[in-house]
């Protein structure tokens, strides 16, 4: 059986995360944190990185920075996963679901100016299968209003939108590095803060409430409760595995792309056939091949579609059951104009197995049995 995932692993961890034990600092913010801290800065331009326990606590902190409170509105696409919402919702706000462009199934961007009303705090755009949104008009949107814009961007690693890293546009930006993603340290995320002025509140937020940072740069000689927090930090061994990957993030992304590019070329004539849409990658869009997607012509023929792969030896899989249609999506939020995309095209989505590592021979295999479904 060919998986849909397997966890990215060079190798190298091992090495790393023995390092850290012998450091006798496995605890957070120890060496290995900081060096992923400063890899993500110097690649993505932002003025902070700090790795999270996830990036469903990434988007947590970003809730939090921006004081977001009950009654509260925060504008988001349905089609994500449950966690975009989630830290909005434990704060207390309403959600306020838009409709998806069919290209790229983001947000879109065209219908956000009408979701926003006096309540409104932030727009939360999610970069879907690393692809960005169209960050120039949501951003534009959001200075006119005044709104807060925290990126998504757990799938958006290494990606860009006109030259710019996706995660360093919006004020906030979180990166997840779970183990279904193109970097991966078990559990864990990052948050990017643009602004710099709102370090020193991420960092005390992130360290229980208390002003631990400073004291570990020597800035303080002991450390106080300062405001209230949380524990979002991770232990130096989950940072030391991450580290062996972002070392090679060029060797990681070439090899998705490979992959990527080799299902794209293999179904360009089903497409033409029109049995398939395959995915659409805007010009302006620099992506991660995290993930390679059909969109079949109904439910019916996903199903069959998947339910034939796997008694083929191949796990394909469908997402996401659209926020707004689920029981906490009706309780929490509320779909804004009409779901045009959303949850046609949720119900004619599969993914396809993509991962670092992908072999010759099972992508081959993978192609051969897609191809021989829709003959
Ligand atoms: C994976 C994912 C998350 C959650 O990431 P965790 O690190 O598991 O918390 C949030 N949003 C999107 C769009 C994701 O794909």
């Amino acid at each position: 059986m060919i998986n849909f995932n397997r966890p990215p692993f060079l190798g190298t961890e091992f090495d790393y995360i023995r390092q850290a034990v012998e450091n006798q600092k496995i605890c957070g913010d120890g060496p290995f944190t900081k060096q992923c801290n400063e890899w993500i800065e110097d690649k993505t331009g932002t003025a902070k990185a700090l790795l999270t326990t996830s990036c469903t606590h990434a988007l947590e902190m970003a809730a939090l920075l921006l004081d977001i409170k009950p009654g509260d509105e925060v504008i988001m696409p349905s089609f994500t996963f449950v966690s975009t919402a989630d830290a909005f919702v434990l704060r207390g706000a309403k959600i306020v679901f838009v409709d998806i462009r069919p290209d790229t199934m983001n947000i879109n961007e065209k219908l956000i100016e009408d979701a926003i009303t006096d309540k409104t705090k932030a727009i939360v755009p999610v970069h879907y299968a690393g692809v960005g949104c169209e960050m120039d008009t949501i951003m534009d949107i959001a200075r006119r209003h005044n709104l807060a814009v925290v990126e998504d961007a757990a799938q958006g690693v290494m990606s860009e939108y006109k030259g710019r890293a996706l995660g360093s546009i919006g004020d906030y930006g979180c990166y997840s590095f779970h183990e279904t993603k193109n970097y991966s340290m078990g559990e864990g995320g990052a948050i990017l803060i643009k602004d710099e002025s709102k370090i020193p509140d991420a960092e005390i937020l992130r360290e229980k409430g208390t002003n631990r940072s400073r004291f570990l740069r020597g800035q303080i000689d002991k450390y106080t409760w300062v405001n209230y927090g949380s524990s979002y930090l991770p232990s130096d061994m989950n940072a030391a595995y991450l580290w062996a990957q972002l070392q090679e993030a060029d060797k990681i992304n070439n090899d998705r792309l490979a992959s990527w590019q080799k299902y794209h070329d293999a179904f360009e004539l089903l497409e033409k056939k029109g049995a398939v849409r395959r995915p659409i990658i805007p010009d302006e869009c620099k992506h991660n091949a995290h993930m390679y997607y059909l969109i079949t012509e109904s439910l019916d023929t996903r199903t069959k579609f998947i339910s034939y792969l796997k008694e083929n030896g191949v796990m394909a899989v469908f997402h996401y059951v659209p926020l707004h249609s689920a029981e906490a999506g009706q309780k929490f939020g509320r779909f804004h104009g009409e779901d045009k995309y959303t949850t046609n095209l949720s119900e004619r989505l599969v993914r396809l197995p993509m991962f670092y590592g992908l072999e010759e021979k099972e992508s081959d295999l993978i192609i051969e049995k897609v191809c021989e479904f829709f003959k």
